[in-house]
């Protein structure tokens, strides 16, 4: 047993190692990333059920690693929210989800929205509403075309600050909503405090919800919750014909994930909303 357990500890070494290894390099990669034009947004649709139609999607950003491929987020999200590079590329990211807005603004896809996720630490900066406004306006998109993703992280620390900051967006019109919700630990006062428009069911209050009577209970009390303050619903990580139907039973607005959609590049997006199979 002894023996085995140093192999194993041997193992998780090595392992810590490689993972360090990769951890260092992409961190210097980062640094050219944005400049050699690397990123890149997916976008993920939003069902609403009460019509079937489809109004917004999020954007999802991913890395095309020159060596390593395509990269997910929490492959170098977190490297880059503790290397302060994540606010260059929160700013990649709006702007280029206002490009894809300007891009749809005339055709067929102009009732779009676009949905962006941002950290507690993009939100730090000082600048980032004036980005977002001066940007919109560089490429002559309305506010409310834009949607900002937030988790409750943010009600947690530099409250005055955020509040603030979420005051002057949802001013230009700004949609906010709030991600993950119900994974959090802050209190549930912020949705009195600040300006909320919609809130996103943590997936894993989704996933077994047609099973489990908990979080049938936990999502149908959110529903409510949020409705009675005037607040829209999207349940995230909906992956079954029966989820969508208890979510909508149960009156939520919207549905994203794997039974509509995987996130997608905007031209197969393009394609599955012009083919109607999303619907
Ligand atoms: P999130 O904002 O909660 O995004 C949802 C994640 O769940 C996405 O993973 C999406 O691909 C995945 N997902 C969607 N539907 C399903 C489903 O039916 N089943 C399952 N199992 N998964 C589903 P992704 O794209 O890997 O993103 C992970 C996280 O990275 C995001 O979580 C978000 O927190 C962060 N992220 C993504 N893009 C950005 C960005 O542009 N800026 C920042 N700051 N964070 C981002
Ligand atoms: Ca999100
Ligand atoms: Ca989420
Ligand atoms: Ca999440």
């Amino acid at each position: 047993a002894k023996e085995q357990g140093r192999n194993t500890y041997q193992f998780y070494t090595e392992g810590m190692q490689d993972r360090e290894v990769m951890r260092l390099e992409l961190d210097k990669d980062l640094d050219q990333a944005l400049a050699n034009d690397e990123f890149v947004l997916y976008f993920q649709p939003q069902l609403d059920l009460n019509d079937s139609s489809i109004n917004s999607v999020e954007a999802l950003i991913r890395w095309k690693h020159p060596r390593r491929g395509l990269l997910p987020p929490i492959d170098f999200i977190p490297l880059a929210e503790e290397s302060g590079r994540i606010t260059d590329i929160g700013r990649w990211v709006v702007k280029a989800a206002c490009r894809q807005l300007a891009n749809w603004q005339n055709g067929p896809y102009a009732n779009l929205r676009i949905a962006v996720n941002l950290s507690g630490r993009e939100l730090d900066d000082e600048g980032i509403v004036d980005h977002i406004q001066e940007t919109l306006e560089a490429h002559g998109v309305t506010a409310d075309r834009l949607e900002v993703e937030l988790t409750e992280e943010i009600f947690i620390q530099n409250i005055e600050h955020n509040l603030n900051q979420l005051s002057k967006l949802h001013k230009l019109g700004v949609h906010l909503a709030i991600d993950d919700f119900g994974v959090g630990y802050s209190s549930l006062g912020y949705l009195r405090d600040f300006p909320v428009d919609l809130l996103k069911i943590d997936r894993s209050f989704i996933t077994d919800v047609t099973e489990r009577h908990d979080d049938a209970v936990i999502t149908r009390a959110v529903i409510n919750l949020a409705h009675n303050l005037g607040i829209q619903v999207v349940a995230e990580g909906v992956e079954t014909r029966e989820q969508l139907n208890f979510l909508k039973n149960h009156r939520c607005d919207l549905i994203q994930g794997y039974f509509i959609s995987r996130p997608v590049p905007a031209a197969e997006l393009e394609q599955a909303l012009s083919s109607g199979v999303l619907n």
